[in-house]
Formats: C-alpha cells, structure tokens, sequence
C-alpha cells in the first residue's frame, strides 16, 4: 500500500530517488500563494473524503494541476495516518512522468498513473480525484446500471446519470500506463468513471481549486446515486429512470449552489467532525531528495 510503484510505463515510473536537494522553496522553485493554498485545497479535499466516507483508512488521492507538465499530489509521507489526518505536507508537485523534488520519505501514490494519465489525455481537466466509496463500488459489483433513478433529490446525480456514468470493467490496481490509458479511454470526456470493484474517478476543470471542490462534489453524487440504487435493488423493485419529462424539470442550479456553497459545508464538516489535528504540521520538513523517472 505505501510502496512507489514502479511499473514499466512511457514517460518513466515514480522511483524513490536519492538526491540530496535544499528544502522546498529553494532552487527557484519558491511556492507561490496561489500553489500554497492549492496544497491546502488538496488537503481539505482529502479530509472531505474521509469524513464522507468516500475514502476508508489510508486509501485514496486528490491531485490538481499547476502547469501543462505538472500536478499536485496527495501522496504518502513519513507519518502517513489516512486521508483524514491529511496535512498539506503529505501534498507534493511532480511532472506528469512522477519526477520531482520531494521531502524525503514522501512517495507518490501507487496508482498515479490515474492522475497523469487524465491529465495527459484531457488538457482541460485540472482535478482529479480518485475514491473508494463502499456503495460505488457494491452497485459495481453487483453490475446495477447507472440512470436517473432520482431528481430533485439530488440534480447532479441525476444529471450526471442521464448524460452517462461509464464503467471501467477492470478491478486493477492503477499503477501502470497501459491500465491507466485504458481506464481514460473508458472515461472518455465524462467527468467520472466507475472502477468496478474498485471505486471512481473523477475530474474538473477551470481553476484547480475550484476544479477540486467540483471533482469531489460529483464524487459524492455517485456515492449518492449508488446507494439508493441498492437500497432499491434490495427491495426487489426494478431500477427505474424518472420520466423524461421530470428530467427536463431539473435545471442546472449553477457552480455557485452546487459546488461553491457545497464545498463551503463539506470543508465546515471536516472541521467540525474530522480530527483536530492541523493542517499544517509545525515540526521542521525533512530533508528533501530527487524523486526521478526510471529508465526501464
Ligand atoms: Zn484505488
């Protein structure tokens, strides 16, 4: 679980490198506000999850885009608690072959090829998150289809559903290129994908900490979607989409209610029912080292 993963892929593979490098910031490499409160976003994003439970324990990243070549990620340090004790160290840059300048004892996640391989394929995403939510992943199992079966009970999802949820049939874990290329091509240009067995993907686009807030949000969408198709299967009764016409009654409210004002409760929720501890630790960083490209 908290190995570098280093599958064979184009582009080079997340290795642990041994460079020794100054601290983060140095090099002319210095944060800007905008990159430091997108860390921050990040780690938010990550504690969202857990209190949701869209995550469970240690599993589970959010990443965002700072550049055509780059991203942030969550990935795992020294101290790795779970995605609820998320901290902004533990959200590191790397380019999209998973080199960087990173703290030592950080790795980047095992499957980061879900990260780069969405943001190499659509130049338009900056955010992608990636989750094990527990119904997602039992209506995926027991292969119930993805439709409308709600509406205003909750717009997105039924939006989301009407305009097509795919399925990556594969159960794998993500940590190569030509799985992850196949789960893209799978996606296509939908905001989300199922993993079967497995969990979801999911993306935004625009500015990257908005694109975060959006991501997480259609997450929580299809987690909502799947739990009442298995409450539904599980009565027996058949899985339904609303009529065409109550779909047309369902109007896009806007980023400003779904995403903005939802963020605003999702990131009160973490403070008020996540742990205490904060989001940024006081302790002095490790040493940083050079995270490469393998050349396998
Ligand atoms: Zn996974």
């Amino acid at each position: 679980m908290t190995d570098t993963g280093t599958g064979p892929r184009p582009g080079g593979a997340v290795v642990s490198g041994s460079a020794a490098r100054p601290a983060a910031g140095a090099a002319g490499t210095a944060e800007t506000t905008d990159t430091a409160a997108l860390r921050e976003r990040i780690a938010v994003a990550c504690r969202v999850l857990a209190v949701t439970g869209l995550v469970e324990h240690i599993l589970g990243h959010v990443s965002a885009r700072v550049g055509p070549d780059a991203l942030l990620v969550r990935g795992r340090g020294p101290r790795e608690r779970g995605l609820a004790f998320t901290t902004v160290a533990d959200v590191q840059r790397v380019d999209l072959d998973g080199a960087g300048n990173v703290p030592a004892g950080w790795s980047a996640p095992n499957e980061l090829p879900i990260h780069t391989g969405v943001l190499r394929a659509r130049p338009e995403v900056t955010a992608v998150v990636h989750t094990h939510p527990p119904a997602v992943v039992a209506a995926s199992v027991a292969g119930l289809p993805w439709l409308p079966l709600v509406g205003s009970y909750d717009i997105p999802a039924a939006r989301l559903a009407h305009d097509g949820i795919p399925v990556w049939p594969r159960s794998a874990l993500v940590r190569r290129w030509d799985l992850a290329e196949s789960m893209v091509a799978a996606m296509g240009d939908r905001p989300v994908v199922v993993l079967r067995g497995h969990g979801l993907v999911s993306v935004g686009t625009g500015d990257p900490a908005d694109a975060v807030a959006a991501a997480v949000t259609r997450a929580l969408a299809v987690e909502s979607l799947a739990r009442i198709a298995l409450a539904v299967a599980a009565t027996g009764a058949p899985l339904r989409a609303i009529p065409d016409e109550d779909l047309a009654e369902l109007p896009d409210l806007g980023s400003a209610f779904n995403v903005a004002a939802m963020w605003r409760h999702l990131e009160a929720r973490a403070a008020a029912e996540g742990p205490a501890a904060p989001l940024r630790e006081e302790a002095a960083a490790p040493p940083a080292r050079r995270l490469g490209p393998t050349s396998a």
